[in-house]
């Protein structure tokens, strides 16, 4: 559906949960919301069949980790099969991924994205907090394996981890996976991260690889640009969330785990579904509200700028779900 500003609104991304197995340093869960207030299964599906009838046919399941759920992988299978769905994919810290591939693929999920912030063991215990660096990488092999298309996202921190631009770049070299750098965003203890912008990116990948140009092709759902270098399987892209503002073209809305509706992820407004759910709201009354709410959507973010008392989002990316 369209929103005020004439942009279609075709993508959800869902937080199933904002518990986490990892405790990235830049998005650290802290407390945990009670468990009463996810929301299940059924209404998960419910509202996203409301989405559906709005025009809103790709979903992404995130989390917090959205694979410490038991149901992830029957809820995405069951997903699929809400008539009208085009696309459904996950984002995971991959810990639990290999566990749960052969369920994920018998779901017929669409693509698995993994955030991997650094190819070192060590260094993974310094970001995540938790050991599990080999856990994850068999999960991306053993996904790439199963023929699921495959993207590793990697959040740039400023100092940290810099060095393995290239290679994570070379991952993208001998697999068809796509390798994607992110930049950190102000929310939550991002806020007290410094980014790396694409600039970065792309001078360090050019100085390498002179060839690597821009591909035109639209690739997924998002903001993300890519490149491609020849001879490569994969393609390299990045994400500038904050400097590259893409709003003109945002096509997303987002569900937190507890029925949040937000519009874009730097406002902290939206509209709080689980009540009506709870209340007994009617399909049509839950889609009317959605539909308020994406045609609301605000024009544009203010990452980066002075924002006004109580605009901004207070909370942290495992309850948003990136
Ligand atoms: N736990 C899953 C994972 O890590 O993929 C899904 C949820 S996590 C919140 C989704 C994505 O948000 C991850 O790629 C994570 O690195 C990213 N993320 C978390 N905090 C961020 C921040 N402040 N800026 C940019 N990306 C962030
Ligand atoms: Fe957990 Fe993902 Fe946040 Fe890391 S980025 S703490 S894996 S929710």
């Amino acid at each position: 559906m369209l929103d005020q500003y004439g942009r279609d609104i075709r993508y959800m991304r869902i937080s199933i949960t904002d518990r986490c197995n990892l405790r990235c340093r830049y998005c650290m869960p802290q407390e945990e919301q009670p468990e009463e207030t996810l929301l299940d299964a059924e209404e998960i599906l419910r509202l996203c069949a409301c989405a559906v009838s709005l025009g809103i046919t790709r979903f992404k399941i995130t989390g917090g980790e959205p694979l410490v759920r038991a149901d992830c992988p029957e809820l995405i299978r069951r997903l699929k099969e809400i008539p009208g769905v085009e696309q459904v994919t996950l984002t995971t810290n991959g810990l639990c991924l290999s566990q749960a591939l052969p369920s994920l693929a018998r779901a017929k999920i669409d693509g698995i994205n993994v955030s991997l912030d650094t190819l070192r063991p060590e260094r993974f215990r310094e970001i995540t907090g938790r050991d599990g660096w080999q856990r994850v990488w068999d999960g991306i092999q053993e996904g790439v394996r199963l023929g699921i298309p495959m993207k590793v996202n990697c959040v740039l921190l400023g100092g940290i981890n810099e060095d393995e631009i290239l290679n994570f770049v070379r991952l993208a070299r001998k697999e068809p996976l796509d390798v994607r750098f992110i930049e950190m965003m102000p929310i939550g203890p991002g806020k007290g991260w410094a980014g790396v912008g694409s600039e970065r990116v792309f001078e360090i990948v050019r100085r390498e690889y002179p060839d690597f140009a821009p591909v035109s092709e639209t690739r997924g759902n998002g903001p993300a640009v890519y490149g491609r270098i020849p001879g490569f399987l994969g393609c390299i892209g990045w994400i500038d969330a904050v400097h590259g503002k893409f709003c003109q073209t945002c096509n997303r809305v987002r569900l937190t785990g507890d029925g949040f509706l937000k519009p874009c992820l730097y406002y902290a407004s939206g509209t709080d579904l689980r009540a009506l759910l709870r209340r007994g709201a009617s399909d049509e009354e839950l889609a009317g509200a959605m539909e308020q709410a994406v045609r609301h959507k605000p024009r544009e973010h203010h990452f980066g700028e002075k924002s006004r008392d109580g605009e901004a989002e207070e909370r942290n990316m495992s309850q948003i779900g990136g």
